[in-house]
């Protein structure tokens, strides 16, 4: 008999997916951890902040008023109507309730989208670094992911120069993300705008604009590209309440877009999950209409672990960083050490020096591979600064051992 765990019952779509190379690092750390390791954990693409008390109170009262059914697929009314307010607000961007859609994280209304309308052999052009389910959702929809890998003295992010170029007839979708997942980098107005004159030159082709970690960055200034008038049917918000209000498991996301992508999301959606949670639309909506100062706060601890982290790793020999200004990981290039031999065994890829750095020094940090960084590892600073400090003095142990036995 063929067992259950048999590819040849998968499905070939599934085929396409590759193997998550975190998987591994992820059983051996927990394995690490049983043994009675002080495992750190440097990996983790969420806040470590709760949800604040008017978020969760709301969330109660929901549930107390009998908010047990159904909501429309495209979410509530008074949701949808808070988001096109925030982003009229917060973002220059014009939309009414019904270019809105909100769904079970910003990860659905992406996969709405993609699934929407992208078909089998169409491009979609994605700037590199980027975030992993990008890649694999194209894939999933049997699209072609083209990177456009920013240079790296642009802090990697790609320009419109060389979108211009990549761009073809079978384009159909641009993804970036801004705060950018792994960099941390922000696109400025500046280079919004002339992304945007490139684009408006392809009417085909539309934008998707990640704007998820927006509330999590560093400097005053933000650019939401679809506040340019000349380009907004064209480009396609997403955003959600995950980072910037420490909500990742109450799934909320959402997406602004024309009214016939909004209605080509919500086929996708009404079929797969219908509405969102009702209770979590509630607390999605205190989010919005309550104090935002959580928000503020949580930022400013960002900020200073950041500078803490930037600060230590500086001291770290032959680590190249950029600072970030936004999202709460940081990506240094560890060119230097790829291919050192530790124990008669290569480091020949930023995944081998992952591992090697979780056994050398009980840390997990992510391999930049599957975000189109090979020469890279992703830090997250969404732990303590306790941890971040214990977690960085072990890591220039590890290196710094490293460095001399390579000088013997
Ligand atoms: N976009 C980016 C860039 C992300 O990093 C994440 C979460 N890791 C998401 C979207 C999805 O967020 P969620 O589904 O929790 O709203």
């Amino acid at each position: 008999m063929v067992p259950h765990s048999s590819p040849f019952l998968l499905a070939d779509r599934l085929n396409t997916l590759g193997e998550s190379q975190t998987l591994a690092m992820t059983v051996r750390a927990r394995a690490l951890r049983a043994q009675g390791h002080p495992v750190i954990n440097l990996s983790l693409g969420e806040p470590d902040f709760g949800t604040a008390p008017h978020i969760r109170e709301a969330a109660k009262q929901a549930i107390d008023e009998g908010n047990s059914w159904y909501t429309p697929v495209a979410g509530t009314l008074e949701l949808r109507t808070a988001i096109a307010d925030k982003l009229r607000r917060e973002n220059n961007i014009d939309w009414n309730a019904e270019n809105i859609i909100v769904s079970t994280g910003a990860k659905q209304a992406l996969a709405n989208v993609i699934l929407a309308l992208v078909n089998p052999g169409d491009e979609v052009l994605i700037f590199s670094p980027y975030w992993l389910t990008y890649h694999e959702l194209v894939k999933l929809a049997g699209g072609i992911p083209v990177l456009l890998e920013g240079p790296v003295a642009k802090q990697r992010k790609a320009t419109a120069a060389q979108l211009a170029a990549a761009i073809s007839p079978r384009a159909r979708l641009i993804i970036y993300s801004s705060p950018c997942n792994p960099t941390g980098a922000i696109f400025s107005r500046a280079e919004l705008t002339q992304i945007a004159e490139v684009v408006a030159r392809h009417p085909h082709v539309l934008i998707v604009a990640d704007e998820i970690y927006e509330h999590i960055r560093f400097q005053p200034d933000y650019f939401s590209i679809a506040s340019l008038d000349f380009i907004k049917e064209q480009v396609i918000t997403v955003n959600g309440f995950s980072k910037g209000y420490a909500m990742t498991g109450w799934r909320v996301g959402y997406l602004a877009a024309a009214r016939w992508v909004v209605q080509a999301c919500n086929i996708v959606q009404g079929q797969v999950t219908s509405g969102p949670c009702a209770i979590s639309q509630k607390a999605a909506l205190a989010a919005l209409t309550g104090t935002q100062a959580p928000v503020l706060a949580m930022r400013e601890v960002y900020r200073r672990r950041r500078d803490v982290l930037v600060e230590l790793l500086r001291d770290i020999p032959h680590l190249s960083v950029d600072v970030p200004v936004g999202a709460f990981f940081l990506l240094p290039d560890i060119s230097y050490y790829l291919g050192r031999r530790v124990g008669g065994q290569p480091l020949a890829t930023a995944q081998a020096v992952c591992s090697w750095l979780l056994e050398e020094a009980h840390v997990a940090v992510v391999t930049g591979e599957p975000f189109g960084a090979p020469t890279c590892i992703r830090i997250s600073y969404a732990t303590s600064e306790e941890n971040l400090r214990e977690a960085l003095l072990r890591m220039k142990g590890a290196f710094a051992g490293l460095v001399n036995k390579l000088q013997e």
